[in-house]
């Protein structure tokens, strides 16, 4: 019955390829999909790489960088009462976010937002004390956008918010003022840059306590700082940063 065996060889070798999610980002293994396991819902990376990730251990730090005094201090004048970021900004994120940014790898939104909700519903949705009333991503000014196509953390926060099920403001905030680029400024400088860049489209709705910010990278977290002294000003009482990964600079 060799026929046989060859038919079912064939068979097996059909069903891999129509299960097949693709191969792993980082280490090139073929994925395929398990049960209940997380990669195949990403199908982005495998899970050994997954488990690999130099995620922080939200646990130690309470889903909250602020609360780890190197990373206060260099954030001084920071106008957000609470950071959770993912991750440093290291391979393979640094690599990730360059390509998603600069080159429209627009599948890595989906996979970064996948995985920043599951790490903010692990550690971050027992947090009682403030629920979420609203997701709102970092603008860009219209001539960005013309330029760039697209604004990546728009994508993030959308993404974002469908995982986390929170609801998202699409069109809540608007940048006004575009600013030469802030690499290499110091935050004092990127503070006076970016005094006015941003402004409400419409007045805040009722209730609308606690806004969740969602960006790529904090840095000297300026920007960030900026659209929460706009929302608290409209009557907002506590503002999150939710970013994927942080890089501090030399000078704050
Ligand atoms: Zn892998």
């Amino acid at each position: 019955m060799e026929w046989l065996a060859l038919v079912n060889k064939g068979l097996a070798r059909v069903a891999k390829l129509v299960t097949h999610l693709g191969s792993c980002d980082l280490c090139l293994q073929e994925i395929y999909p398990t049960k209940r396991d997380e990669c195949s819902s990403m199908g982005f990376i495998c899970r050994y790489c997954l488990a690999d990730l130099a995620l922080f251990e939200q646990e130690k730090i309470k889903g909250d960088l602020l609360s780890w005094p190197a990373v206060k201090r260099a954030l001084p004048k920071c106008q957000f009462d609470r950071l959770f970021v993912l991750s440093p900004y290291l391979y393979p994120f640094d690599t990730w976010l360059k390509q998603f940014k600069y080159q429209g790898r627009f599948q890595l939104a989906r996979f970064l937002s996948k995985l920043l909700a599951r790490e903010w519903l692990k550690y971050a949705y027992f947090d009682v004390t403030q629920p979420v009333d609203l997701v709102v991503a970092v603008p860009v000014h219209v001539s960005r956008w013309q330029q760039r196509g697209y604004n990546q953390a728009h994508l993030l926060a959308k993404e974002f918010a469908q995982q986390a099920k929170l609801p998202y403001g699409t069109h809540l905030l608007k940048r006004v003022k575009q600013n030469a680029s802030q690499v290499g400024k110091s935050g004092a400088e990127r503070r006076t840059s970016l005094r006015g860049a941003f402004c409400l489209r419409e007045p805040l709705a009722d209730g609308i306590k606690h806004v969740l910010i969602v960006d790529d990278v904090v840095t000297t977290g300026s920007t960030a700082s900026e659209i929460s002294a706009v929302l608290k000003r409209a009557g907002v009482e506590k503002v999150t940063l939710v970013t994927v990964c942080i890089s501090l600079p030399q000078k704050c």
